[in-house]
């Protein structure tokens, strides 16, 4: 037993509190926002802004483990909660993760691949890395992106001088990468604990619309040589960097079988959803079971299976068909559904508001169930 303090209180935090109870653990959560989704199921919500001292002061005061479910926490409030509470992420893997530019390195370090890229200082320099790279190519600013905010595909060299003005604005170094022509997204999560112990979940194939998240498919459609592969790099990141708890490793494969990782998250990942099922584990438990520092569950995969999220725009169609017979056991697809939502009230357009994982004996059966459905027709 014990309380784990969460700093943020969004889903992932909500999914790892209903994890971490079952396991008989208190949650405390910090968190701006009134209701917030991990609020809602946790023992306590602390309403304050991130970088709120006292607030941090009270959180660490209840808490005997302190976990972090968004990668961009202040390092002032981290070394408060290191001094006054229990860490055992630590700081450095957060101020890795936080930049790109650093976290490539470390990744390199560790003796994995990353796609080639440049950090620029000038607009003279970008246009420099571009003609070197080629065209297309991606320009990212180092620090505070997501959901593909903070990139530009550059197209044309013309291109050079508005990519540089736009990203500069956000005062902040910046990263030009190689485009990678991928043939497939995959992620990977590994999981390490103190005691040194690594396990890494199977390779999820994703598919993004918009930048965002909206398929994982397990297993993923690739050779197993290639995803054993995939699993090794993401033990090696885990290894290298000295991690502790979850690390999500986002991968590019290339139609030559070729692997290069595009970024990390030391937390929970929206692609690791799918274990919450499938898997004798879930990604949830297994970041519990990491930093309480308890041996580490199997993650062996117990059913083929595709996530899919509900964005805000999802919501109103999937109302309109969830109480249909055959909505959440497809017999004839042989497909199970299960549906995941966030406890948030406002469906608004791309907000994260749930997920669902259709469990079945063969992928093309869930994504067939997926077309029917028409719910996410309208991507
Ligand atoms: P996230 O929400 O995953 O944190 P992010 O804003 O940090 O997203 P990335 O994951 O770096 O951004 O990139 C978003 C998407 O853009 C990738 O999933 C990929 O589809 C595409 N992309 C990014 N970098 C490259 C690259 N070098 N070559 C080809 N495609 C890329
Ligand atoms: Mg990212
Ligand atoms: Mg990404």
């Amino acid at each position: 037993g014990g309380t784990i303090g969460v700093l943020g209180g969004g889903q992932l935090g909500r999914m790892l509190a209903l994890a971490g109870r079952n396991m008989g653990y208190r949650f405390v959560t910090l968190d701006p926002t009134e209701d917030a989704p991990c609020g809602q199921v946790a023992d306590e919500q602390i309403q304050a802004n991130f970088d709120d001292v006292e607030a941090a002061r009270k959180l660490a005061a209840l808490s005997d483990v302190i976990t972090y479910e968004f990668e961009n926490v202040d390092a002032h409030v981290t070394s408060i909660l290191m001094n006054e509470s229990y860490v055992p992420q630590g700081s450095e893997l957060l101020y890795t993760t936080q930049h790109r530019l650093r976290e490539k390195k470390a990744i390199e370090a560790a003796g994995v691949p990353v796609a080639p890229y440049a950090e620029v200082k000038s607009a003279a320099e970008l246009k420099e890395a571009v003609e070197k790279f080629g065209t297309p190519c991606v320009l990212k600013t180092a620090t505070g992106g997501y959901d593909g905010k903070g990139q530009w595909v550059i197209r044309s060299i013309d291109e050079v001088e508005e990519a540089y003005d736009t990203l500069s604005r956000a005062k902040t170094e910046l990263v030009l990468e190689q485009f990678i022509h991928f043939d497939k997204e995959l992620s990977v999560i590994a999981a390490r604990s103190p005691r040194g112990e690594v396990k890494a979940f199977p390779a999820a194939e994703n598919i993004h619309v918009h930048n965002i998240l909206h398929q994982s498919i397990v297993p993923a459609r690739i050779p197993s040589d290639v995803q054993q592969e995939a699993e090794k790099l993401a033990t090696r990141i885990a290894e290298g960097l000295g991690v502790i708890g979850l690390i999500a490793v986002e991968l590019f494969l290339t139609k030559d079988g070729q692997l290069y990782v595009n970024e990390l998250a030391p937390r929970p990942h929206n692609s690791g959803h799918y274990t919450m099922e499938a898997c004798r584990t879930s990604q949830f438990e297994q970041h519990v079971r990491a930093i309480c520092n308890l041996p580490l569950g199997s993650t062996e995969l117990l059913s083929p299976v595709v996530m899919v999220n509900l964005l805000g725009e999802h919501i109103e169609p999937l109302n309109g068909l969830i109480d249909q017979p055959g909505f959440l056991e497809d017999t004839n697809l042989g497909v199970s559904a299960k549906v995941h939502l966030y406890g948030k009230k406002e469906a608004k357009e791309k907000r994260k508001m749930g997920h669902i994982n259709l469990l079945t004996s063969d992928v093309q059966n869930a994504l067939t169930w997926i077309e029917r459905t028409r719910i996410w027709e309208s991507k």
